[in-house]
């Protein structure tokens, strides 16, 4: 197992590597995601930009999950970012309220 991480350390989530990787899937084929060498991902925002391609304001980080927005949207929760790209989540079933 891999060491505790806190509450405290900012980008703590407890998703599994799989969820993670689902949403990492999602940001490669529905943000136009292409690899960087330092694991991070640079995409499109999942937010309305004015102007936007991979990269230009925009990573995804493989470790965490976490999406961040260089330009007005900040730091982007993994559970927002799988709605945002239509991730396929694996632990959150969604209930259609009928
Ligand atoms: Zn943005």
């Amino acid at each position: 197992m891999a060491s505790a991480v806190g509450p405290e350390s900012g980008d703590a989530h407890d998703l599994s590597p799989a969820d993670v990787e689902v949403i990492t899937t999602a940001v490669l084929q529905q943000l136009d995601g292409r690899w960087r060498s330092n694991g991070f991902i640079a995409a499109r925002c999942p937010y309305p930009h004015e102007h936007d391609h991979p990269g230009l304001h925009f990573s995804y980080n493989t470790q965490s999950g976490w999406g961040y927005c260089f330009g007005k949207h900040g730091k982007i929760p993994p559970a927002e970012m799988a709605q945002l790209c239509g991730a396929t989540w694996t632990r959150v079933v969604r209930a259609d309220a009928a």
